[in-house]
């Protein structure tokens, strides 16, 4: 018997999750009852009078909604001068998280504990489990372009690094992750590697090392994979090369990350001329992952929300193999699996697991919000519960954490698409607070989305794509106007590129943006091209701020937080156009 059947249950985990499922209601109630009990003495929550009571009615009377901007006195405090007295949860934070912070521009700190650290684990049992029961693999190993990035010490001498890497260096990570998720090709030294651009090189090198083993591959977010394979297609090479020779090329410096390579490779000119064969037959690169990774079941990872504009690309690498999307949390906290792995990112959905937090939903119309954040901000919100959900409706997520987080607004927009027994799938809609908005227009993520795909396709009679995009509402001149920044693949004709301009612009379905526009209310759409490497440059500048690039998103509106963005955008402007859609 394998290994990891020895060690994994599939079923057990999938009746287990079942019956939590079937309960979630009571489930619910007795996890905020000992999040609170475990809690109780914790300063934040004496001070809103609740002594102790664990019961939801007195906590929703007692405890109010909060933003992550109303705890950061909390956040300073502790990482400014320890947790000794216990702020936030019963035993004093000793770890802090930071967000990937691409929607504000700054990241957030958020408290990290040993708590979240086993709801990562039982999240990630659950979604293998339902995985390996549609998709099973073999006891090989697996192609994960994950990157931690450095911890640090706060002033008051609290370890601080993003969430993944919180949880990439727990004592405890290898040995929980060993049995659901093979064994990473990777040696650690390339995973904890001080350079990105050599970690990822060195990972796909062990994952060409290994080829023949890999069962699937993945990263966080889709995002990850894609830039992991375009980067392929400049390296390719240079890899077949090291293995050919069996020394690794100079380009890395790390000398951990040499040292443990230097075990693996060993060279085989065979194997290089067969590498090298299969990526010169393949066309345009369609069907790469497959191509070199013949035994690899599915690539797996964050696909939804602002990882869908990646779908395209990954499925030109995918080829014939499924794209899986993972599960859905955050730095403060996760929330749902994918408990249907065979089911397309695009229609995917998310079951919440009722057991790892408490979670409430504010219901949300656009017709509800307010004129100063309209994205945001209901004027009463009335969160429902977990179960008292209705399908077909959107609302916004509000969380209760074991690591200190009471009543949490998280920003995010989910769809309820229905339920697995009495918990909600979940379908992620967008980040709350995204918005392109001039006046009376309110454009979200998703509709950026939607009219990028739309005007992109024109550039495909070219046989260019967008690689990637941002927006920018600019109000410096009257009438504001939105601004499209494009980073594009090759070279389009300007014809072209005005035509793709006017079609962003009548793309846009928002009534509020169409009559705006009529009667020039909203400027004349503008589509800025940017030079190759432009988006590199703001993942650069995010890592510069303490970001991972495994949590990264890039940014899709640029607002005022983001000014640095802005500027790297239009530093690197090589030609503008100006929609004439409504002249
Ligand atoms: P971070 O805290 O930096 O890891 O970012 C967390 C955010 O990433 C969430 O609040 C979501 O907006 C987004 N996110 C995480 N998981 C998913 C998912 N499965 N689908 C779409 N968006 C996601």
């Amino acid at each position: 018997m394998l290994e990891k059947e020895q060690e994994f249950d599939v079923e057990k985990v999938i009746e287990k999750f079942e019956a939590l499922t079937k309960d979630a209601e009571n489930v619910q109630k007795e996890t905020l009852r000992k999040i609170l009990e475990d809690n109780a003495s914790a300063e934040y929550l004496q001070n809103l009078g609740l002594h102790g009571r664990t019961d939801q009615e007195s906590f929703k009377a007692c405890v109010p909604l909060v933003t992550h901007k109303d705890l950061e006195p909390f956040m300073q405090r502790i990482i400014d001068d320890g947790d000794a007295s216990s702020l936030l949860t019963g035993k004093p934070i000793t770890t802090m998280s930071l967000s990937s912070g691409t929607t504000q521009g700054k990241p957030k700190f958020i408290p990290w504990n040993d708590e979240l650290f086993d709801t990562t684990v039982q999240i990630y049992q659950t979604s293998f489990a339902f995985r390996n029961k549609d998709f099973p693999i073999k006891d090989g190993k697996v192609l994960n372009f994950i990157y931690s990035s450095k911890q640090f010490i706060t002033k008051g001498g609290l370890i601080a690094g993003t969430a993944t890497t919180n949880l990439f260096r727990d004592p405890r990570y290898k040995s929980s992750m060993k049995a659901i998720q093979s064994h990473c090709s990777s040696p650690y030294e390339v995973i904890f590697g001080s350079d990105f651009d050599q970690s990822l090189y060195c990972h796909l090198l062990c994952g060409l090392i290994f080829r023949e083993e890999i069962q699937w591959v993945g990263s966080t977010f889709a995002h990850s994979i894609v830039h992991a394979f375009r980067f392929f297609e400049q390296a390719w090479e240079e890899l077949c090369t090291d293995i050919r020779e069996g020394v690794l090329t100079s380009r890395i410096t790390d000398p951990s990350i040499r040292a443990a390579i230097a075990k693996l490779l060993k060279p085989d000119p065979e194997e290089a001329d067969l590498i090298h064969k299969k990526c010169v037959g393949l066309s345009n690169w369609y069907g790469l992952i497959p191509e070199l990774f013949p035994d690899a079941k599915y690539v797996y990872g964050i696909m939804t929300g602002s990882m869908e504009p990646y779908l395209k690309k990954l499925r030109h690498y995918a080829g014939k193999l499924p794209l899986v999307t993972a599960d859905y949390g955050s730095s403060e906290g996760w929330i749902a699996a994918n408990v249907n792995p065979k089911i397309p990112p695009e229609s995917a959905t998310y079951a919440v697991l009722p057991q790892i937090g408490y979670y409430e939903f504010i219901p949300l119309t656009r017709m509800e919000t307010t004129e100063e954040d309209p994205a945001m901000f209901c004027k009463d919100p009335q969160p429902v519960g977990l179960t008292e959900v209705k399908v077909g409706e959107e609302y916004e997520i509000v969380i209760t954490n074991p690591a200190g987080l009471y009543r949490y607004r998280l920003g995010d927009v989910v769809k309820v698409m229905g339920f697995h027994n009495s918990t909600p799938e979940l379908k992620f809609v967008r980040r709350s607070s995204l918005l392109l908005t001039v006046n009376i227009d309110k454009n979200t993520e998703k509709d950026l989305q939607i009219v990028v795909e739309e005007a992109g396709k024109l550039l495909g009679e070219e046989k260019v794509e967008v690689v990637e995009f941002t927006s920018h509402v600019e109000l410096s001149k009257e009438p504001g106007h939105y601004v499209i920044f494009w980073e594009i693949s090759g070279e389009a004709s300007e014809q072209v590129l005005t035509q793709c301009c006017n079609c962003l612009d009548k793309s846009f379905v928002d009534a509020g943006y169409v009559s705006a526009r009529k009667v020039q209310w909203i400027g004349q759409l503008e589509l800025r091209v940017v030079r190759r490497g432009t988006f590199q440059k703001i993942l650069n500048h995010f890592l510069e701020l303490g970001g991972a690039v495994s949590q990264y998103k890039t940014p899709r509106c640029i607002g005022p937080a983001n000014m640095r963005v802005l500027q790297i955008l239009n530093d690197n402007v090589v030609n503008n156009y100006f929609s004439t859609a409504f002249n």
